[in-house]
């Protein structure tokens, strides 16, 4: 059955302990069919190289500091798939990758997501040195995935600008509200110009490092001419952080 390509801002690690964004992603989970296997385009995986996992069991990587003990107990222990990174690897020209696992892009969505953790997940790295236009084509070569039953997967924030971040919560920033409302009429009225390189202060505001902005391409690349994207998760968290999640397909 044909997979979607599906975009999730991810936002503070907290989510992978529950609340309102959690609940969400669950009955996500609960409404997709059931994939043969992940690929997910995380922001937390941004090195000047293009990587795909290749183990059999990613390791699950508590890449954050600061955060509630609890959240470091947390293992996704879903194993890998090392064929289907062979075949990224011939889609893309990418490395395989034997060090890196499951960075909380992946996991702190997707234990909500398929909390078996039964589904098998492959990363694929954010190469630093691309520009827009190649992480849109890349997202282009692995769409062909989606109807050999592999779940495109993008994990960012299209708003996430953590220096102004209010960490007490609160209304969003006009600014965060007006570029994140943008982006979704941008996917409806599949303006990818835009999407590709947005411009202007709301933008420079929103997307003050290109990592957490970046996997919303592969996902765009990834969608079919005739989809139309639903949102499902659509809120702005602590004021400058896009919970903006939507499928295509
Ligand atoms: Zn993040």
């Amino acid at each position: 059955m044909k997979q979607p390509a599906v975009f999730f801002g991810h936002g503070t690690p907290t989510n992978a302990l529950g609340g309102p964004y959690a609940d969400e992603w669950r009955a996500l989970g609960a409404s997709l069919p059931r994939p043969k296997a992940i690929l997910c385009v995380s922001a937390h995986w941004y090195v000047p190289a293009l990587a795909v996992t290749a183990t059999q069991a990613p390791r699950t990587i508590h890449d954050f500091y600061g955060f509630p003990p609890e959240l470091y107990q947390i293992f996704y222990p879903a194993p890998g798939a090392p064929w289907l990174a062979e075949r990224v690897s011939a889609l893309t020209g990418a490395a395989l990758d034997e060090a890196w696992g499951l960075d909380h892009g992946s996991w702190s969505v997707l234990k909500h997501v398929f909390p078996e953790a039964d589904v098998p997940v492959i990363q694929l790295s954010i190469d630093t040195r691309a520009d827009a236009p190649t992480h849109v084509e890349l997202g282009r070569k692995l769409a062909v995935l989606r109807a050999e039953g592999v779940m495109i997967m993008g994990s960012g924030d299209v708003v996430h600008n953590l220096r102004a971040m209010r960490r007490e919560g609160g209304p969003p920033f006009d600014w965060a509200q007006r570029f994140h409302d943008r982006v979704k009429s941008a996917l409806e009225a599949h303006d990818d110009a835009f999407l590709a390189a947005p411009q202007g202060e709301d933008a420079a505001l929103s997307i003050p490092t290109p990592e957490h902005y970046l996997p919303l391409l592969y996902v765009l690349g990834a969608r079919g001419e005739n989809e139309a994207p639903h949102f499902f998760t659509d809120r702005i968290d602590l004021a400058s952080v896009s919970m903006l999640g939507v499928r295509f397909g």
